[in-house]
């Protein structure tokens, strides 16, 4: 019997403010999602493994986010979602029509199901053809009707809680079913599970003992919650990072990612981006990692030209493998023009997006240097960044 898993990552996470996606959050030095997929990945009887994410990042950062979730001897493809999760679990299912005999879906954002709960789902879906994850209400349940006011709520009876359930995932399914529930899906049944589609197409749909553990995050509240039950992080580490270009004319100015307009620009063999070189140094140092030159030679002709924040997303994935995510990130651009203040939010969500932490953790200040030294003569600008990381190194 063949199995595949999908792991369903196209949703943006908007309620979680968070200025990436939150399944490219980090929890305990590893991002939510790679989490999600190490689940399926690693689990013994799931052959191959699809990651369906929203169509910008699959498009973007596919090649970099699929050599990020391998894992050895386990195929692995990412697909680009749709308008919503039931059309995403359809490209997921597309990719793999033909050679799945079961189909286990679960939610990326549910990190910490068990590999046990797999197992069980996808026993029960062996069995009966549909299956989820559920876990039976533990409070007295209520159901409520409008009240008198708008926005009023008032019980209209008590439900016997034996009956109700809170769906989770894994669900799993016969590759058959899952194709006529999804052909029924098409037809404008919107579902916010693939076992509300299976149900509506007449299917019956198991229940397995969910887990209180498995909590899906959506809220900043559960991701507290997640990185404490991820281990709290046993060491902090330091890294300070300083950088300086000239000035030049017929250059673009890029700092962190975002060209800023601008007289002059930085000289320098890459782009020249003096914001991202200090924090990619920060990061590097933080994990006594060595620095950027060593990582990325200006005598390579790969970095020619190359967008720094490149580099610094490869600084901040080896401070992963050492362990480590990043915490907080202050740094201060010294120039004595532009003005960088209209482009501070800017900058800092580019920054974010590549360190894989909201933009409240990532502080960016511009400074003069009062026409002092060449800094102050408008002929270079420098950077001092410091960066904080956790984890279990
Ligand atoms: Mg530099």
């Amino acid at each position: 019997m063949r199995i595949v898993g999908i792991v369903a990552a196209g949703g943006r996470g908007a309620r979680l403010g968070a200025a990436v996606p939150k399944q490219l959050l980090a929890i305990g030095g590893e991002s939510i999602l790679r989490r999600s997929v190490r689940l399926l990945a690693e689990h013994a009887r799931i052959d191959e493994v699809v990651v369906v994410l929203p169509p910008d990042l699959a498009e973007d950062g596919a090649a970099n986010l699929a050599a990020e979730l391998a894992f050895p001897g386990k195929r692995l493809t990412v697909v680009a979602g749709g308008a919503r999760r039931q059309d995403s679990v359809r490209n997921g299912f597309d990719a793999v029509r033909g050679r799945a005999d079961v189909v286990v879906i679960h939610d990326a954002a549910r990190p910490f199901a068990s590999a046990d709960l797999v197992s069980r789902t996808i026993d029960a879906a062996v069995e009966s053809g549909a299956a989820l994850a559920a876990l039976a209400a533990s409070d007295t349940v209520k159901l409520a009707v409008g009240g008198t006011r708008e926005g009023l709520l008032v019980v209209e009876r008590t439900v016997p809680r034996e009956r109700v359930f809170l769906a989770q995932t894994p669900q799993a399914f016969r590759a058959d079913v899952l194709a006529a529930a999804i052909e029924a899906g098409r037809g404008g049944e919107v579902a916010t599970d693939e076992a509300a589609l299976a149900e509506a197409a007449g299917f019956p749909v198991r229940i397995v003992a969910g887990e209180p553990s498995n909590l899906k995050i959506t809220t900043m509240t559960d991701l507290k919650a997640a990185a404490a039950l991820a281990g709290a992080p046993s060491a902090v580490r330091v890294g300070t990072g300083y950088d300086l270009h000239q000035l030049a004319e017929g250059r673009p100015l890029i700092l962190g990612g975002v060209t800023v307009p601008s007289e002059n620009g930085l000289a320098g063999h890459s782009d020249a981006d003096v914001l991202a070189h200090a924090i990619t140094d920060a990061v590097l140092g933080a994990v006594a990692r060595g620095d950027i030159g060593r990582h990325f030679p200006d005598t390579d002709p790969r970095w020619k030209g190359a967008s720094s924040m490149v580099m610094l997303a490869h600084a901040v994935t080896l401070a992963r493998e050492a362990g480590f995510d990043i915490v907080n990130v202050d740094a201060v651009v010294i120039a004595e023009r532009p003005k960088l203040a209209p482009h501070i939010d800017r900058i800092r969500a580019s920054l974010a997006s590549v360190l894989g932490v909201e933009a409240a953790r990532v502080s960016v200040k511009g400074k003069t240097n009062e026409g002092v030294d060449a800094v102050g003569r408008g002929e270079a600008m420098a950077v001092h960044a410091v960066v904080l990381v956790s984890g279990r190194g």
